[in-house]
């Protein structure tokens, strides 16, 4: 049996020390020993997200951190403006529409960054808040953040941005941005197992929570907020799965916070430099170095389908419009040089293209590695 290379944009391959210390005991969720790493946690998650706010961590996938952003900014009845550029974007206008937010759609084509103009022009019919993605994983797109918070700063509207899989893998500096809302997820760049899900707030989002009506009972932020001003989570939490993030962010301090992103951006550069030579051209014309799609002309389902058999190799086709057209590359966690090369040597054999090996194992060998 081949090994098995994981290289979807989340979950992600997670680096064995850490998966190792996961796996060493499971503490107890109030004890002093479990405080600390909870306490070091949070620290680290405010350098990463940028923020003097506090950054939560919640016992649930990234999902449902999009759920708490809903229900915790908003009232039944408000406006919601929600960037719809794949299925990420979809997911925050039903998560709305759920919670009878009165929801507006600002539909991108799929593979295309928002557009300043027509968002600016969409901004005028006044909103209560604004969703986005960062980056959009189903088409590995990356939207213009910082300009569309400033728009929508003017506009007076509230801005939460599921940044799942762009804080910590891209610049996302929450609070010189003014973004009043950021989402993070364990299983992407912060390679760990799936399972939390990371939730800041800024100032006047807090203000907005202490008035939203959305009804919320495992999701009401503040009073998660207020069992970590005791140093504790409101409720149990899986502490295995902190352990192996304290560990994640206490290495990301040592070796600095531009290292994943670095290792994102080269890992996504080798992808292009590659798959430019196997046929397969870039999808997004805005893309993402946490995630790259590539188009396939032949059914990437079954090349897909493929490399998971004969190559033990998993990564991602395209959903809906892009089923059966694209391949998506995931960059964030630990993957390895090794895993890359294993991945384009397939595609070569299958496509019967050649690549330059050499060429694109020097472009990988310059990235630095969080975990060596
Ligand atoms: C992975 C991901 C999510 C979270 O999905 P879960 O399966 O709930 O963890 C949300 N948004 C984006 C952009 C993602 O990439």
């Amino acid at each position: 049996m081949k090994p098995y290379r994981l290289l979807a944009p989340g979950p992600v391959p997670v680096p064995p020390a850490v998966l190792k210390a996961m796996s060493e005991k499971v503490l107890h969720h109030r004890t002093p020993a479990f405080e600390k790493i909870l306490v070091e946690s949070w620290a680290g998650l405010k350098k990463v997200f940028a923020t003097a706010q506090p950054v939560q961590i919640l016992a649930g996938t990234g999902s449902s951190a999009m759920e708490a952003a809903v229900v915790n900014l908003l009232s039944p009845g408000d406006r919601a403006l929600v960037v719809v550029s794949g299925k990420f974007g979809e997911r925050w206008a039903e998560i709305c529409e759920r919670y009878g937010v009165l929801t507006t759609r600002l539909n991108v084509p799929w593979g295309q960054a928002v557009d300043l103009e027509d968002f600016a022009t969409a901004l005028k019919a006044g909103f209560n808040a604004v969703f986005t993605q960062a980056c959009e994983t189903s088409t590995a797109t990356l939207h213009p953040i910082q300009k569309m918070a400033a728009l929508v700063k003017n506009s007076g509207a509230l801005f939460a941005v599921d940044a799942i899989t762009a804080v910590g893998c891209v610049d996302l500096p929450m609070d010189q941005w003014g973004l009043d809302c950021v989402i993070g997820g364990s299983q992407k760049a912060f390679m760990i197992p799936t399972g939390l899900s990371f939730i800041a707030l800024s100032e006047r989002a807090w203000a907005a929570q202490a008035k939203s009506k959305c009804p919320k009972f495992y999701l009401d932020l503040s009073l998660e907020k207020k069992a970590n001003s005791k140093n504790e989570t409101h409720f149990s939490t899986p502490t295995p799965l902190i352990t192996g993030l304290a560990m994640v962010l206490r290495q990301m301090e040592a070796k600095g916070y531009g290292l994943v992103q670095k290792r994102c951006e080269t890992l996504a550069a080798a992808t292009r430099f590659a798959g430019a030579q196997l046929g397969l051209s870039l999808y997004s014309a805005s893309p993402s170095p946490s995630v790259t799609a590539l188009q396939t002309a032949s059914d990437s389902q079954v090349l897909r389908e493929r490399l998971e058999k004969e190559e033990n190799i998993t990564l991602m086709g395209g959903q809906d419009q892009l089923k059966g057209k694209i391949l998506r590359v995931g960059h964030m966690g630990d993957i390895q040089d090794d895993d890359m090369l294993a991945l384009f040597d397939a595609l070569a054999k299958m496509l019967s293209r050649r690549y330059d090996r050499a060429a694109t194992e020097a472009l990988l060998k310059s990235a630095p590695v969080l975990f060596t």
